[in-house]
C-alpha cells in the first residue's frame, strides 16, 4: 500500500486557508486572558472548532467547559468565537462571573441584525445547522420569534407557522456554503417576497475566500484534503464544496488521518484549511506527503486579506 501511495506528486496550497482574524483573536484573548489572569481561565465551549487549537490551551492553563454551571463563582470565563444567548450572558452575570467575550464581531453583527428585525415583529428565519453553538446563540436573541431552516425542504416547513400578515426576516449562519445558502435563500424571498435579508452578506469573508481558494485547487486536483475537525463547520463546508469538483475530498485534523489508499494515482493533491485550524497542520500535512516522495508545492491564491478585529477592553495592552 506504501508503494502504491509513493510520489512523486504534485501538492496545490489553496490560499487563503487556516486561521481567519476572529478565530486568531479569540484565541489570543484566552492567551492574553491566561496572562493577566493566571490560570485557570474558564472557556465555555470549544473556543474555536478544533482539537490541536483546545490541547495547545488546555496545556497552558485553560479549562473548557460545556455549561457556565462547572464555572466556580467569580472567575474569569471567556464566551468562544460562536457567541453566546443573552441567557448565557444573564447566567454569568447572577453568579459573578469575569466574563471576557470572544465572540467574532461577524457574529455579533448577526446577533445585532436579528435583534432588529424582531424589534419590528418579524419572524427571523435563520438558514443555519441545527446544534451549532452561532445558531444556538443567535436564535437565543429571539426567543419566540426565530426559526432554523437548514434546507430548501424545512423552507416550506417555516411557513407553515407563519401567521397571516406576519413579516419575515432571514439571516443565515457566518460559515455556510455560499451556493448552498443562496439556494435556501432563494426559496425564502420565493415563499415570503417581501422577505428581508441581512445587509449584504451573512456569510463571512474568511468562509467565502476559503470557498473560492478550494475551489480553484479542487477542479485540477485528484484529491483533495481539507484540513480540520469534524465539529468545525467552516471546515465541512470546504469539504463539501471540495467534493463537488474534486473526484475525492477528505476532512482530516492532521496527518496521522490520512488512509494511504486515499493517495493511490492521486498525483495532484489540493490541500485546504478551515478557518479554525493552526496552519502548522498544513506544514505537518505537507510534510507527511513529502515523506511517500518528491512533492512540488503550488500555492494558488484567490485574495489577499487583511481583516483585524480589536481585542475586548478587558485583555487589551
Ligand atoms: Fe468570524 Fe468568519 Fe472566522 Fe467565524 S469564520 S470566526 S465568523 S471571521
Amino acid at each position: 500500500r506504501w508503494a502504491a501511495a509513493a510520489g512523486p506528486r504534485r501538492v496545490l496550497l489553496a490560499s487563503p486557508r487556516s486561521f481567519c482574524a476572529g478565530v486568531e483573536r479569540a484565541i489570543e484573548i484566552v492567551e492574553r486572558a491566561l496572562d493577566r489572569f493566571g490560570a485557570p481561565v474558564y472557556v465555555r465551549k470549544q473556543i474555536v472548532h478544533n482539537i490541536h487549537v483546545v490541547r495547545d490551551l488546555e496545556r497552558r492553563g485553560a479549562v473548557f467547559v460545556d455549561d457556565l454551571a462547572e464555572v466556580p463563582e467569580g472567575a474569569v470565563t471567556v464566551f468562544s468565537a460562536h457567541g453566546v444567548a443573552p441567557a448565557v450572558r444573564e447566567e454569568a452575570g447572577r453568579r459573578g462571573l469575569r466574563v471576557v467575550d470572544a465572540t467574532c464581531p461577524l457574529v455579533a453583527k448577526v446577533h445585532a441584525e436579528a435583534r432588529r428585525f424582531a424589534a419590528r415583529g418579524d419572524l427571523v428565519v435563520l438558514i443555519g445547522h441545527a446544534g451549532h453553538e452561532e445558531v444556538e446563540g443567535v436564535l437565543g436573541e429571539v426567543p419566540g420569534a426565530g426559526v432554523l431552516v437548514e434546507d430548501e425542504a424545512g423552507v416550506a416547513d417555516a411557513a407553515q407557522n407563519v401567521p397571516w400578515g406576519r413579516g419575515v426576516a432571514y439571516l443565515t449562519q457566518t460559515t455556510l456554503a455560499a451556493d448552498e445558502a443562496g439556494r435556501v435563500a432563494a426559496a425564502i424571498r420565493r415563499r415570503f417576497p417581501d422577505a428581508e435579508g441581512p445587509r449584504g452578506d451573512d456569510i463571512c469573508y474568511a468562509t467565502t475566500n476559503r470557498q473560492h481558494a478550494v475551489r480553484a485547487v479542487a477542479a485540477q486536483a485528484d484529491l483533495v484534503l481539507v484540513v480540520g475537525s469534524a465539529n468545525s463547520s467552516n471546515a465541512l463546508r470546504l469539504t463539501e464544496v471540495a467534493a463537488r469538483q474534486a473526484p475525492l475530498a477528505r476532512l482530516i485534523d492532521d496527518p496521522g488521518d490520512i488512509a494511504l489508499d486515499w493517495l493511490r494515482g492521486a498525483r495532484t493533491v489540493g490541500l485546504t484549511a478551515g478557518a479554525s485550524t493552526p496552519g502548522a497542520m498544513v506544514d505537518a500535512v505537507v510534510a507527511a506527503l513529502g515523506g511517500l516522495g518528491p512533492l512540488e508545492v503550488e500555492e494558488r491564491r484567490v485574495t489577499e486579506e487583511n481583516v483585524e478585529f480589536t481585542l475586548p477592553k478587558e485583555v487589551r495592552p
